[in-house]
């Protein structure tokens, strides 16, 4: 799960990382009442959507011409102008995709003297199992370039969970990012208090690209990004209550209200899978076959007629889709279950695209004979191989 800047640096400040004033706004009236209740004479506006490289992005509106989606203003009224120009435009950032997002929020911010811009992240790395902090002199840039480009301008550093983080690891840190005399004091604070919201908030990265040493000599963070375990939310109300749910894929929101683990992608074949796993090999099948997968959608292990009749409504959303494959395995399921929720599923939202289905397991003949006996187009297969040849075939010859 994802949250926005401003709700990160919310977050942040309550574990003592010393992060600028500043205040949310959906209206441009709202922008400068937060600005003229702040003081000061240079602020910062920032669009606040899911995705990074704002200060480059542009406008689709503005055709690539105008500013980008982070200014710095000199007047209250210049941070009203901002704002009325930034809301409820799409913004292009190379992370939204050419779609772009659109901006309903804007976060006001104190401007602050940047000296130098360093990269600071926690992620979880799965392999050593443990939080590795990654640490670089190049902030402010995109960071997957530093890595391929000048990947020993990047200091990885692993914290056991048993020990945390240790003064050891932050001295550490600080000279790798050039630090000196009080500002490695400064930083050992501020790693140990992100240090504390990452474990504590269940985070699975923690990202903070600038953090910036000011002409005064602070160590602070400019940009925060926060991305949280879901598996982890019935734990953590505080942290679930900051889902903008105007920014996920509203079909993936759809499918997750249903317990339904789906994923849109862009390929041309709805995949219909029991089982993360089954359903991984049925895209690499059908990519093997020479398909393209639209989605991965597992059903989970209770494929019942209404959750297979949602899911066939989620796919058949995407206009992309020319084809199904369900691959599913009766284990705990019957076939013929499963089967007659198949052909109920299929009359009630009516399939204009071809259907190709094969069922494993228990009662599997009783299911084919079902499907069969509907009177239904429904191509049945044998296995995966012939599920996925068949659904190929089919695609390019209705084309
Ligand atoms: P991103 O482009 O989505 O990663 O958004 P950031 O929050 O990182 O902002 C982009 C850039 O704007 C930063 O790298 C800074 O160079 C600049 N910026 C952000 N806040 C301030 C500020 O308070 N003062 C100044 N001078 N620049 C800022
Ligand atoms: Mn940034």
């Amino acid at each position: 799960m994802n949250i926005h800047e401003y709700q990160a640096k919310q977050v942040l400040k309550k574990y003592g990382v010393p992060v600028p004033d500043g205040g949310v706004a959906y209206t441009a009236a709202e922008a400068e009442k937060v600005a003229s209740g702040m003081g000061g004479d240079v602020f910062v506006v920032k669009s606040q959507i899911h995705a990074g490289g704002r200060g480059k992005g542009t406008f689709k509106e503005d055709e690539g011409k105008g500013k980008g989606g982070v200014r710095i203003c000199k007047s209250v009224a210049e941070v009203k102008e901002a704002a009325a120009d930034m809301i409820g435009k799409t913004l292009v950032t190379h992370q939204t995709g050419p779609a772009g997002k659109e901006v309903k929020r804007i976060y006001v911010e104190e401007g602050c003297a940047i000296e130098r811009e360093l990269y600071l992240s926690m992620l979880i790395d799965r392999v050593s199992c443990r939080v590795t902090i990654m640490a670089s002199t190049e902030g402010g840039m995109n960071i997957e370039e530093v890595a391929s480009e000048t990947p020993e301008k990047i200091l990885l550093q692993s914290i056991d969970p048993a020990t945390g983080i240790q003064g050891f690891h932050c001295r550490k840190i600080a000279f790798a990012l050039g630090l000196k005399g009080g500002q490695i004091k400064s930083c050992a604070k501020l790693l140990g208090s992100l240090y504390e919201a990452f474990t504590a908030t269940d985070a699975s990265l923690l990202e903070i690209n600038p953090l910036v040493v000011t002409k005064d000599g602070d160590v602070i963070p400019l940009d925060a990004k926060m991305n949280f375990d879901s598996n982890a939310m019935y734990r953590q109300p505080d942290i679930h209550e900051l889902r903008d749910e105007d920014e996920e894929d509203a079909m993936e929101l759809e499918a997750s209200k249903h317990d339904l683990n789906y994923i849109k992608l862009d390929g041309t074949i709805g995949c219909m899978v029991n089982g993360a796993g089954l359903a991984m090999s049925t895209m690499d099948i059908i990519q093997l076959r020479g398909g393209t997968p639209a989605n991965f959608l597992d059903v989970g292990g209770g494929a019942t007629a209404e959750r297979v009749t949602t899911a066939f409504k989620i796919i058949l959303s995407d206009p992309n889709v020319e084809g199904i494959l369900v691959n599913i395995f009766g284990g705990i399921m019957r076939c013929d279950v499963i089967a007659e929720g198949v052909v109920a599923a299929v009359k009630e939202v009516s399939l204009g695209v071809p259907l190709v289905v094969r069922l494993e397991g228990t009662n599997v003949e009783l299911g084919k004979k079902i499907m069969a006996d509907s009177g239904l187009p429904i191509i049945s297969a044998d296995d995966l191989g012939d599920a996925a040849t068949k659904i190929v075939a089919a695609v390019k010859e209705a084309a």
